[in-house]
C-alpha cells in the first residue's frame, strides 16, 4: 500500500502514461501502479511530471520593497544600489521575515522547492543574514534553502565586509560572494576575489560571486572566477552569476574563455528578467539585449542555470518569482525557439539549476529519491514556456503541499460558434 498514487501522468519527451506512487517521504515507484494500492490518489491525466523547479539566485532580503523610499526612475544598477542603501538602514528581523516568508509562500506554490538566496551582509549587524538564517530552519520541512553572504558593497571598498564574512561563515551560512566589478578598480576587483576564495577554500563553503554585470567588454573578472575554482580546487562548488559583459567580448577572446569555463567545472547563473531591464541603459542604438552569452556557453558544455532574482525590489519593479516567466525571457534574448533549445530552457530552471545548488541525490525523479515533484498542464517543454501555467499539484518530501485549481472561462459570445463554450474551453 502506497501513502499516494498520482495517476496518468506523463514524463517529459515520452508518449506513454505512467504513474508514481510515494511511500512516507519518498518515490517508490514510477510506471506502473496496481489499481486500489494508493491511500490517496489524484487522476494526473494531461500533466507533465517535473523535478521542482530551482531558483539559484534571489534575494530575500530585497523582495517586495520597490518604491521605498523611492522608485528607480532610471533602472540602473547604481541607482538601485543607492536606493538599497537607503532601505537597508530601516530593516529589521521582523521586516525580512515578514517580506520573505511571503514569497516563499508563492515559490512553493510556483513549484519552487529548492532556493539559493543572497543576504546582504553590508551592516554591521547582519540582520538580513541572520534574518534568513532563521527562516531555512523554519521553511526546512518543506523548501531547501541555501544563504550566501553577499557583500553588497564590496569588500575593498567596505573592508568592514571582510570581517563580516567570516562572521557569516561562523554564523552559517552556506556560501560567501563577493562584488569585483564594483570595486573601486580591476586590482582591487581581483584582491576581493582572493579574499572571497580564500576563506571559501578554508572553511569549505560554496562561492557564488556577482560577476562581471555590466555593459563592458572590459570586465573580464569571469576569467579570474573559473582560475580560482580551479586553484582552490572549488571547482563545482563555485558559481558565476549575471556575466553580462560576456555579451560585449571579442570572438577571439571569448573562444579562450570558453575552454577555461568548461575546465574549472563553474556554473553559470543568468537572470534574464533583472537584466534585461537594468542592461543596456548607457548604450546608444542598437542596445545591448541584457543577456549573457547563454546559448554559447550552454552549447560548449558549461552548467548554466536561469533564475528570476529580483522580485519588486529598488533594483527591478516588476517579477511574481515565476521560473518559466524567467525561462521565458530568457530564450527569447538569447534566441534559444528551437525546439532543443525550449527543453534545455526548461533544464536550466530544473535540474541544471539543481546542480548551481549541488543538490545530488536529493533531486530528480527516481524510485528512491525524495518525493519531491511538480506536475503541470502541458506535453513538453513548449507547452510550458508558452503558457507558462501554475503547477496543479506541488508535492514536497511526500506531502501535497499546494493545488492551484484551474480558472475556468466561459466565452458568452458562444452563439457566435457553432460549438458550446463547454467544449472551446
Ligand atoms: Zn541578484
Amino acid at each position: 500500500m502506497y501513502d499516494l498514487v498520482f495517476r496518468k501522468v506523463r514524463l517529459s519527451g515520452a508518449e506513454a502514461a505512467v504513474d508514481v506512487a510515494v511511500s512516507g517521504s519518498d518515490i517508490a515507484v514510477i510506471g506502473s501502479v496496481p489499481s486500489g494500492t494508493g491511500a490517496q490518489e489524484v487522476d494526473g491525466s494531461g500533466l507533465l511530471l517535473l523535478p521542482p523547479f530551482v531558483e539559484s539566485h534571489i534575494h530575500l532580503d530585497t523582495v517586495l520593497t520597490a518604491g521605498e523610499p523611492a522608485w528607480n526612475e532610471s533602472g540602473t544598477l547604481f541607482e538601485g544600489i543607492r536606493l538599497w542603501q537607503a532601505r537597508k538602514q530601516e530593516l529589521t528581523r521582523e521586516d525580512v521575515l515578514q517580506r520573505a516568508e511571503a514569497v516563499i509562500r508563492a515559490q512553493v506554490a510556483g513549484g519552487i522547492l529548492h532556493v539559493r538566496t543572497q543576504a546582504d551582509i553590508s551592516d554591521p549587524k547582519l540582520t538580513a543574514l541572520r534574518a534568513l538564517l532563521e527562516l531555512r530552519e523554519l521553511v526546512r520541512p518543506f523548501v531547501q534553502l541555501q544563504v550566501i553572504a553577499f557583500p553588497q558593497d564590496g569588500l575593498i571598498a567596505c573592508p568592514d565586509n571582510v570581517q563580516r564574512l567570516e562572521e557569516a561563515i561562523r554564523l552559517g551560512a552556506d556560501g560567501i560572494g563577493a562584488i569585483p566589478h564594483c570595486e573601486p578598480t580591476r586590482e582591487a576587483g581581483l584582491t576581493s576575489l582572493d579574499i572571497c576564495f580564500t576563506l571559501a577554500a578554508k572553511y569549505n563553503r560554496f562561492v557564488h560571486v556577482f560577476c562581471d554585470e555590466l555593459d563592458d567588454g572590459h570586465s573580464r573578472f569571469l576569467e579570474a572566477v573559473a582560475e580560482l575554482a580551479l586553484r582552490t580546487g572549488l571547482r563545482e562548488r563555485v558559481t558565476a552569476s549575471h556575466v553580462n559583459a560576456t555579451a560585449y567580448y571579442s570572438e577571439a577572446y571569448f573562444q579562450k574563455l570558453l575552454g577555461l569555463l568548461v575546465r574549472s567545472g563553474i556554473h553559470i547563473v543568468s537572470c534574464p528578467l533583472i537584466n534585461s531591464a537594468m542592461q543596456g541603459r548607457f548604450d546608444g542604438y542598437p542596445k545591448g539585449r541584457g543577456i549573457a552569452r547563454i546559448k554559447e556557453l550552454w552549447q560548449a558544455g558549461v552548467n548554466v542555470s536561469i533564475a528570476h532574482d529580483d522580485i519588486r525590489t529598488p533594483f527591478y519593479p516588476l517579477g511574481t518569482g515565476s521560473m518559466l516567466q524567467a525561462a521565458h525571457m530568457a530564450v527569447h534574448l538569447a534566441h534559444m525557439t528551437g525546439r532543443e533549445e525550449l527543453e534545455e530552457a526548461l533544464r536550466m530552471v530544473t535540474v541544471r539549476a539543481a546542480d548551481v545548488l549541488q543538490l545530488g541525490d536529493q533531486y530528480g525523479l527516481a524510485p528512491g529519491k525524495p518525493a519531491s515533484f511538480i506536475l503541470l498542464p502541458g506535453r513538453d517543454a513548449s507547452d510550458l514556456l508558452a503558457a507558462q501555467p501554475a503547477c496543479r499539484y506541488v508535492v514536497s518530501q511526500g506531502r501535497v503541499v499546494s493545488v492551484t485549481v484551474p480558472a475556468r472561462t466561459v466565452l458568452m459570445e458562444q452563439l457566435l460558434f457553432e460549438c458550446k463554450a463547454s467544449e472551446a474551453i
